[in-house]
């Protein structure tokens, strides 16, 4: 079974920071920074792609609650709200979260970068996805 399917039923120890019908928000247990919380739904799906939507609307509802929370008590200065999809994104858990991580400064654990890549054609991008 899948560790956080694990983790929803109790039958592996989390720091439970927030819990209802539908969704829970636990400490990620490496904490890139101090505070650092999953916002799980207990429902098993895949990822950011597979959640329906009314269930996702909760699970932004709680990350953005908690976001506030989070920001309030431990004076961070800032915080990166994120969701990895698949493998190649980052995803090494199949069951859908939202990573609230607290930035405290540039110099934090937390590394996140957009490097510049070769100029791109935005006009066909931009037929491409409308
Ligand atoms: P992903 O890489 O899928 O975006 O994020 C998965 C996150 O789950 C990682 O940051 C990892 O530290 C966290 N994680 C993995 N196993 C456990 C666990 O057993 N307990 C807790 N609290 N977090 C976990
Ligand atoms: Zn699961």
């Amino acid at each position: 079974m899948c560790i956080f399917c694990s983790i929803v039923k109790g039958e592996i120890p989390a720091t439970r920071i927030y819990e209802d019908d539908t969704v829970l928000a636990i400490l990620d247990i490496s904490q890139v920074t101090k505070g650092h919380t999953l916002v799980i739904p207990k429902q098993h799906t895949e990822n950011f792609m597979s959640c329906e939507p009314e269930l996702m609307k909760h699970v932004m509802e709680v990350a953005q609650m908690l976001a506030k929370r989070i920001m309030e008590r431990t004076h961070a200065e800032g915080m990166n709200v994120l969701s990895n999809i698949h493998e190649v994104a980052g995803q090494s858990v199949m069951h859908f979260h939202v990573h609230l991580i607290p930035r405290y400064s540039e110099q934090d654990a937390c590394v996140i970068r957009f490097d510049k890549s070769d100029p791109q054609d935005l006009d066909a991008i931009g037929t491409l996805l409308k």
